[in-house]
């Protein structure tokens, strides 16, 4: 079976759907690999990197011609549609819920269509949930972030002008972002503290020498492992458990989410108010609405001394890394979809059932 890499050409996008080292292991398991010029170049993969593992270097327009599978990130486009060819399966992202005049554009050339965000969040999928993969380095990155934006330093450091006291973070959100975010902020030195809605956290934020503050969450049970809105009391205890840290933490990176809802607000700009001078808030989930109410998407906004920097946090800024992280996602996926080298599409089995948004032209999923 022929697999097309093609390049990105969304925007500022710097990620490439196969990294060479993937691209070895999908021919090592029998595919052939096709590649389009410089589609790795912002990543820092070169043809000659693809080349040298066996993957075909080409045109666009060959890859569009020859591939029976067309893989990208971001969801495929009207120009990208008006290449394709009946009887193909392109794999991206789709965002299918969001798009369905992109879905009716893809049925419409009887093709089938898989969607890596509809990757359901059980045990048997994470190697396979780009979601994941693409948080965990989020998180890092706002520590970074952080560091940069920061007139402290994070580590206790002695010297024989005197002693500098180590910085303060405080996490809010112990998921897959947060989580890296208390590693790489303990590696650099900081005194860290988190909290989470739900308790199964605890245990993992303090194995990476978190200090958790819990909060009474009775009757705040999570689904599925995933948390639901907080009612009113939970937040008003939340404020009382963790507004100490607050209030002294140099560097606040908040990453809360509920799925499928805006994200809930931790932070009130009263809080901001009593934060100490020069702190900085990272939050991660602004473009769900914000953890801050402060805070906009893209955005750094000084309150009463206190930067409120609203991001997404981009994996683009990281795109080796990253392009590797999705790549292999890919690889694990493609050999959940196959058999030798064929498809074997189990309707019943549920990654399946659940990323399969388009089928031969049918749409399966809205
Ligand atoms: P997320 O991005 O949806 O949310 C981040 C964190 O915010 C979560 O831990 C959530 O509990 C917390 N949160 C929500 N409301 C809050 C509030 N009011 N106050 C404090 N914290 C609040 O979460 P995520 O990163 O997707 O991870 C959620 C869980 O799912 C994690 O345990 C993760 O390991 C797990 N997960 C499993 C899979 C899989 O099995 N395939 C994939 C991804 C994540």
């Amino acid at each position: 079976m022929k697999i097309g890499i093609l390049k990105e050409t969304l925007d500022g996008e710097s990620r490439v759907a196969i990294t060479p080292n993937i691209a070895k292991q999908l021919i090592a398991a029998g595919f052939e690999l096709l590649v389009e010029q410089g589609a790795g170049e912002s990543s820092s993969f070169l043809d000659s990197d693809y080349n040298k593992v066996g993957v075909t270097v080409e045109k666009r327009a060959v890859i569009f011609h020859e591939a029976q599978v067309l893989l990208k990130i971001n969801p495929f486009d009207e120009e990208d549609l008006k290449l394709v060819d009946e009887g193909q399966v392109l794999i991206s992202k789709l965002y299918h819920k969001s798009n369905p005049e992109l879905i009716k554009a893809i049925a419409n050339k009887g093709v089938t269509a898989f969607s890596m965000d509809a990757i359901p969040r059980i045990s048997r999928a994470q190697d396979m949930d780009v979601l994941s993969s693409q948080n965990n380095l989020a998180g890092y990155k706002a520590v970074i972030l952080g560091a940069f934006e920061m007139t402290k330093i994070f580590p206790l450091m002695m010297t024989s002008a005197g002693t500098i006291a180590p910085s303060r973070v405080l996490i809010y959100g112990i998921g897959v972002a947060g989580l890296q975010a208390i590693a790489t902020a303990k590696r650099l030195g900081a005194i860290v503290e988190a909290t989470d809605i739900r308790s199964e956290t605890k245990e993992q934020a303090e194995s990476l020498g978190a200090k958790f503050i819990s909060v009474d969450n009775t009757g705040e049970e999570s689904e599925g492992g995933y948390a639901k809105e907080a009612s009113a009391d939970y937040q008003k205890r939340q404020k009382e458990a963790v507004n100490k840290s607050l209030f002294q933490a140099d560097l606040v990176i908040t990453t809360a989410n509920i799925p499928g809802r805006k994200a809930p607000i931790l932070i009130t700009e009263e809080q901001v108010m009593q934060m100490k001078n020069g702190a900085v808030i990272i939050d991660l989930a602004a473009a769900q609405g914000g953890n801050c109410e402060v805070s906009e998407i893209n955005k750094t906004i000084v309150k009463n001394g206190v930067k409120v920097i609203g991001t997404s946090i981009d994996p683009r800024s990281v795109s080796t890394n990253a392009s590797d992280l999705y790549a292999k996602n890919i690889y694990n996926y493609i050999m959940h979809l196959t058999e030798g080298t064929n498809f074997k599409w189990d309707l019943e089995e549920e990654i399946t059932d659940e990323t399969l948004i388009v089928q031969n032209g049918t749409i399966r999923k809205d």
